[in-house]
């Protein structure tokens, strides 16, 4: 058999149930699937194939998956910070979005992150925003995987001034979307239970559940949440949510910081994931998700960034780091968060909480080859003892050397190949 690809002279880091690490392995895709995966045998010739990935003794590892992010918000990279959630929201964000949220800026801010998604080794996202329908277009011409939501909110918002017409609006949006193109898989996406009514919440759950999508929700972000949701409902945005059957294993719960015991049971019993975003939780003050805690009770949780304006970048492997070191310090317990966890988390963990552990998430024969290699011959990768170590606290997103997303190479020697960055950063700048 002649391969489309085959990547060899690295370490592979499989992320696979044993967690098997390789050196010196060989992975060999076809038709966007990988085929084999194993240690090369020296003297032996390469299996033939169209093209040929040289690691350079680097790390060959999955494609990292950022479980939250709002694509075009790049544009609002820096535009405000260090100010409490509602105020950066309410006084910067909000009018920075009536100003400069329109379909042909959400295309472009989505392109943007993107590009710095790729060339940072993150091959599948999830993402929530207005305008979806222009940020699925820059997607499926950029060639990255992700599950792209509309968003829902009961206020006006880009795209649908009048918000009794939101759930109709995403509707719309999903039915074009749905079974279009391979990279992409539609979803719905509400705010947050105190911007979304009880009704609105309801039929856009029941709406996702009908079709198939993942839903997600902003939940439990902030102390400042928890008063209202317990004012209007008297319980917790968990309990409240789970009562009115929004809560199940295709509702990703993104933030998830302020619960408490009965919450983390209830989201345990209803199979509802966890999107885990601790630098934007760091930068707004937001607090610390107990994802320890969450992990003890078997709930699933992927890591994410968050939008660029509450992060400032979407590298998620300082997001890794930051996740490690965050709930060491927290809990004064350096064992509570190890690297493999971690890893887990931007990888598998991410994919099976957005629904697409079966496809991507780890290096394994039969799942799609969504696969980075990190140039590890650099003064900061070196010596090397642990490969998973270094992924977690050494590389930055700008060591990823190649990418390839469904088989197809998206990045070759730091450069994106399918998409002229410097023309989509020229733009943005042009907007300023
Ligand atoms: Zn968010």
């Amino acid at each position: 058999m002649t391969y489309d690809i085959v990547i060899h002279n690295g370490t592979i880091v499989t992320v696979n149930p044993d967690f098997d690490i390789i050196e010196d392995g060989v992975v060999c895709i076809k038709d966007g699937v990988i085929q084999s995966v194993g240690k090369g045998e020296k003297g032996k010739t390469l299996p033939e194939a169209a093209d040929t990935i040289n690691a350079d003794g680097g790390i060959i590892m999955p494609g990292l998956v950022n479980t939250h992010t709002h694509l075009a918000m790049s544009l609002f990279r820096g535009v405000a910070d260090d100010l409490p959630l509602m105020t950066w929201l309410n006084d910067h964000i909000f009018p920075a979005e009536l100003k400069f949220i329109n379909p042909e800026n959400v295309r472009l801010g989505a392109l943007l992150s993107c590009a710095e998604m790729m060339l940072s080794g993150t091959t599948c996202c999830c993402d929530g925003y207005f305008f979806e329908d222009n940020t699925a277009q820059a997607v499926q011409e950029i060639g990255m995987r992700a599950i792209l939501g509309q968003g829902v909110i009961d206020l006006p918002a880009p795209g649908v001034p009048n918000p009794d017409d939101n759930i109709s609006h995403a509707v719309k949006y999903v039915e074009k979307w749905m079974g279009r193109t391979p990279l992409i898989q539609p979803s719905i996406f509400c705010h947050s239970p105190y911007t979304c009514s009880n009704a609105t919440l309801k039929n856009a759950k029941a709406v996702a559940l009908s079709l198939g999508l993942m839903f997600q929700i902003h939940a439990a972000e902030t102390k400042w949440e928890y008063e209202p949701i317990e004012s209007m409902h008297h319980e917790t945005s968990i309990a409240y949510l789970d009562r009115i059957e929004v809560l199940d294993s295709k509702t990703l719960l993104v933030h998830a910081v302020w619960l408490d015991d009965d919450d983390i049971s209830l989201i345990a019993d209803s199979g509802a994931t966890i999107a885990h975003n601790p630098e934007s939780n760091m930068k707004l003050a937001s607090g610390t998700a107990p994802v320890h805690q969450l992990l003890n009770a078997g709930i699933t949780v992927g890591l994410g960034t968050d939008s660029c304006a509450s992060n400032n970048d979407l590298d998620m492997f300082s997001e890794m780091d930051s996740m490690a070191k965050l709930h060491k310090v927290v809990s004064l317990d350096p064992a509570v968060m190890d690297a493999k966890t971690v890893l887990k988390s931007a990888t598998i963990d991410g994919a099976r909480a957005i629904g697409l552990e079966k496809e991507i998430g780890s290096i394994e024969v039969g799942k799609q080859a969504d696969i980075i290699v990190i140039n590890t011959d650099q003064p900061h990768l070196v010596p090397m003892y642990n490969p998973v170590s270094h992924i977690v606290y050494a590389v930055k997103g700008s060591d990823v050397r190649d990418a390839v997303i469904g088989g197809k190479c998206v990045v070759r020697d730091r450069e994106l190949l399918t998409v002229d960055v410097g023309e989509i950063m020229k733009k943005v700048k042009g907007l300023m």
